[in-house]
């Protein structure tokens, strides 16, 4: 049998359409505009592909795009003056540093001098407390996704026991604390843990999110198991001629899918969806920061 294949792509979709219209909602009623600003630093390729396309999803959805572009060599104080400035204004609601940052930067310092109130990202060690505590916040965007996608495909996940694999800051702790939060059953596993493929066989949910190549394959998932890959990898392939590639997520999907009751591909499941909730939770912060009403289904 074959899973279902979730469409992130659809879906990311839906969710900007429903940001749409709430902004358009917020300008009609309350002559508000919604306002993200991206904060980048340095000449990385793969982020300025981001912000770019981060840019071009904000103004399509009918919000202000605010894009800083300093040079790798930009002092750190320069950056935190910056931040102070985008925490002062009011028409930016939202305010996104795109990491890594140089190495003569100190994330966690630039990161947390973010107001929290506008930390869209949610990486923030306040809002990672509010996420942990199970109280209102900003949620990480790429969990986020995630948690959307399960709900829309399964109702309640209340009971289901889920395993992350992963335990990063940005996607492994907080997709863990959101399935809590859902009253999953939540096993974390990582670099560490012993006979990972048994400790997956257990899950109904299996989150992968550790950046390997294929490497949970079709016989560590339960049949039925419903399957969210994050991984992205770019691997070669050959077969597409000399000197291509193309990207694979963290399972192998063509083994996973016979098994699974329900699968995300890559490319096309969790990467619009991150995007998708960038715009939900700059929307959410607007509301929040006037003192309107939270758009529906957009947040936790
Ligand atoms: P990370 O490198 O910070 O964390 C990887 C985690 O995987 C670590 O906690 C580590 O313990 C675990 N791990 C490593 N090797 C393992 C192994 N052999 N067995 C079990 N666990 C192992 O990575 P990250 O930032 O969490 O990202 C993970 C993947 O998700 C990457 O491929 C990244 O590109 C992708 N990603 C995608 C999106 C998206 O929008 N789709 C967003 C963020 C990250």
């Amino acid at each position: 049998m074959s899973a279902e294949i979730i469409d992130g792509k659809a879906f990311a979709a839906k969710v900007r359409a429903k940001v749409a219209s709430h902004v358009a909602r917020l300008k009609a009623d309350h002559d508000i505009q919604p306002g993200l600003a991206v904060v980048l630093v340095g000449e990385d390729p793969a982020s300025q592909v981001y912000v770019r396309s981060k840019g071009k999803m904000t103004v399509e959805v009918g919000m202000n795009s605010y894009e800083h572009k300093l040079a790798a060599d930009t002092p750190e104080a320069d950056v935190l003056a910056l931040i102070e400035r985008l925490n002062n204004d009011a028409d930016v609601h939202g305010i996104l540093v795109q990491l890594p940052l140089p190495d003569h930067m100190n994330e966690d310092l630039v990161v947390n001098a973010v107001d929290p109130a506008k930390d869209v990202d949610g990486f923030s060690i306040s809002n990672v407390g509010l996420l942990a505590t199970g109280q209102k916040t900003m949620v990480p965007c790429t969990p986020l996704g995630c948690l959307m996608m399960l709900r829309e495909h399964h109702g309640s996940l209340s009971g289901l026991d889920a395993v992350v694999i992963g335990r990063s800051n940005i996607v492994g702790k907080p997709m863990a604390a959101l399935l809590l939060g859902d009253s999953c059953t939540v096993t974390i596993a990582h670099s560490r843990t012993k006979d990972l493929p048994d400790v997956v066989r257990r899950a109904d949910i299996v989150v992968a999110a550790v950046g390997r190549a294929e490497m949970v394959l079709g016989d560590w998932i339960k049949p039925g198991a419903t399957v969210i890959d994050v991984g992205i990898n770019r691997i070669d392939a050959p077969e597409r001629g000399e000197g291509k590639t193309r990207l694979v997520g963290d399972v192998d999907f063509d083994s996973a899918v016979d098994v699974a009751g329900a699968i995300t591909p890559v490319p096309g499941g969790v990467g619009p969806m991150t995007i998708a909730c960038l715009l939900a939770n700059t929307v959410t912060a607007c509301s929040r920061a006037n003192g309107l009403k939270e758009p529906e289904g957009l947040t936790v």
